[in-house]
């Protein structure tokens, strides 16, 4: 069994129904969650003049490969609507990131493992430090706790109850 952190966001529509819909797409394709944060709210990053982001992080047990995730969590963001032409830093309905996939280091064109931007984004640390404090990132060689200390990313993040 594989152990993978995913990042569950969203700006468009049904914020919180699209976060469920994802998540019960996930425990039916990818395997069973072991752990959730609690959904935070924040502002969007990089471009403002949009609706405020909800994230959660979740972490699933899976037999997929991480290509196999990456295909499987795709699919799941067209299945909840997602249209694969919208623009970076535009209103989305669900993007499902990986943030590590057990301790592996990938890159490839299609994909980035330990993702490239967790460390500079709140938005990701403070979820993923609810479920995973003690976690060492595999390239950094620090935990999510120190990465969250470190990081200087001075958006607010609440959490939604
Ligand atoms: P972003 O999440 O950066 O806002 P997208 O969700 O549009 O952008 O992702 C575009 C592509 O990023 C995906 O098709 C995938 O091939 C690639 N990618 C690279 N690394 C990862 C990762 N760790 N998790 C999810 N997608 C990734
Ligand atoms: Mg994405």
């Amino acid at each position: 069994m594989n152990t993978a952190y995913v990042l569950l966001g969203g700006n468009k529509g049904e914020r919180l129904t699209n976060i469920e819909k994802a998540i019960s797409f996930i425990e039916k394709l990818v395997g069973p969650i072991s752990n959730k944060s609690k959904i935070y709210v924040t502002a969007a990053w990089g471009n403002t003049n949009q609706p405020d982001f909800y994230n959660q992080v979740i972490c699933v047990s899976t037999k997929l490969s991480a290509i196999a995730l990456l295909e499987a969590l795709l699919l799941i963001e067209n299945k909840l609507g997602r249209q694969r032409g919208d623009q970076k830093w535009q209103a989305r309905t669900i993007d499902l990131d990986i943030l590590f996939f057990n301790n592996d280091i990938i890159d490839s064109p299609d994909l980035k493992v330990p993702h490239p931007y967790l460390h500079e984004r709140k938005f990701t640390l403070v979820p993923l430090a609810e479920i995973a404090a003690n976690f060492v990132h595999p390239i950094f060689n620090k935990s999510i706790a120190e990465l969250e200390n470190e990081c200087s990313d001075e958006l607010e993040v609440n959490p939604l109850m």
